[in-house]
């Protein structure tokens, strides 16, 4: 093989290898789920390891070299053990339809490969604490287990295929030290975003979604809404808070707010959207919920709060809220509208006397909006 069948060989791996990396990140932002994702990224291995056998480096007459066990190593530290067994079943089903003299050597050849990528991801963290050392052990296996595998067959242990061992080991050991830093920079990118998303939507105090995630969740939630569902939204606001930490402190009124949290989050569906829409107020969005109902499940979470105590330093506290509640005509008002619609009947509820649930309805609107104008007039 001449330097420039190497060079072309060279930007033909490369290229595999990038469509793999890329198809590795889409896959990561795409699929969610664990489960489903380390089966998408074994098919999406065994497709490569596809596409590497159909296409492989010619070392000299006869003999070739294709990167399937690159693939088949690296599969299950970034696809788990169901996500390697899905790779390493699309490639032996291509291996067996392609046939050939080295079909069952290669056979082998895979199988002993993907249990050796196996063994090495389930070494635990203590003998093996760096991503990088976990890499070069990897390779090494993989350098070793080729090694065996060519030693132990007479198809492939031949004085004509001997010099091509030591190169073939080394391609193998490269591919999964370039190729695994790849998939590896990915994954702690993706980690990074999912760190950042989180801090950025999520309230660190009662661990609800801050206004921001609460905006975002709504959004996608009404769009996937159908729109002639209903759904509604509470606002919630702790009565006297400031009394509570002016008495017990700051630190016993940040307890109450999360222990307040946690009696919301239990009074409501699973499906429903809590946040902590500000200090002491939680904004609750409940898709297919009529905001009769919606009003029951507020009358609700009003009574669960009313009758908690909480224990603090300074002693027991106990809390009352207001809650206003409007319903989300989808199609017809944005969630900034609900909001404000239920922010006016938490207004009303505070006014007439607190620990109580008041309904937005357009009459009370209009009758507030008339009562606003007569003195003018
Ligand atoms: P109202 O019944 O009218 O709602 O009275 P309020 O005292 O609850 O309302 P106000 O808006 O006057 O005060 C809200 C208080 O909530 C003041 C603020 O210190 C407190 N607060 C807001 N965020 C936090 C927090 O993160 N921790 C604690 N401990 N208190 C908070
Ligand atoms: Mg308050
Ligand atoms: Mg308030």
């Amino acid at each position: 093989m001449g330097i420039a069948d190497l060079l072309t060989a060279f930007i033909r791996v490369l290229g595999l290898a990038a469509l793999m990396v890329y198809g590795y990140s889409w896959l990561l932002r795409l699929v969610h789920g664990t489960w489903f994702r380390n089966l998408a990224v074994g098919g999406l291995f065994g497709l490569g390891g596809m596409l590497t056998m159909n296409d492989p480096l010619e070392l000299s007459s006869g003999v070739f070299y294709d990167g399937r066990n690159v693939l088949l190593a690296l599969a299950p530290m970034y696809s788990g053990i169901w996500g390697a067994v899905v790779a390493a079943l699309i490639m032996a089903a291509f291996r067996i339809y392609m046939g050939g003299v080295g079909l069952m050597p290669g056979l082998i050849g895979m199988v002993s490969v993907v249990s050796v990528g196996y063994l090495v991801s389930r070494i635990p963290k203590r003998y093996l604490p760096g991503e990088l050392q976990r890499s070069f052990a990897l390779a090494a296996s993989v350098g070793a287990c080729v090694m065996i595998v060519i030693f132990a067959n007479h198809i492939l242990n031949t004085a004509a295929l001997r010099g091509y061992i030591s190169p073939v080991i080394m391609a193998n050991m490269i591919g999964v030290l370039v190729l695994g830093d790849f998939f590896r920079r990915e994954m702690a990118r993706l980690r990074v975003f999912q760190v950042l998303q989180q801090e950025a939507t999520v309230d660190p105090l009662t661990n609800l979604r801050n206004r921001r995630g609460f905006e975002t969740a709504a959004s996608q939630c009404l769009h996937h809404l159908p729109r002639t569902s209903a759904c509604s939204v509470i606002m919630l606001d702790i009565d006297h808070f400031k009394h509570v930490n002016d008495t017990f402190g700051h630190d016993a009124g940040d307890k109450v707010l999360v222990a307040v949290a946690g009696l919301i989050s239990g009074g409501v569906r699973q499906s429903d959207i809590v946040a902590r829409y500000g200090g002491e107020e939680v904004a609750i969005l409940m898709p297919g919920t009529r905001s009769h109902d919606a009003v029951n499940v507020a009358e609700k979470v009003r009574s669960l709060i009313e009758q908690a105590s909480f224990e603090t330093e300074y002693g027991t506290v106990r809390v009352t809220a207001s809650l206003g509640v409007a319903a989300v005509e989808t199609g017809v008002l944005d969630i900034g509208s609900a909001i404000k619609a239920a922010d006016e009947a938490l207004y009303r509820a505070k006014s007439r006397g607190r620990n109580r649930v008041e309904r937005f309805d357009a009459v009370s609107v209009s009758e507030r909006l008339f009562t606003q104008q007569a003195p003018a007039a």
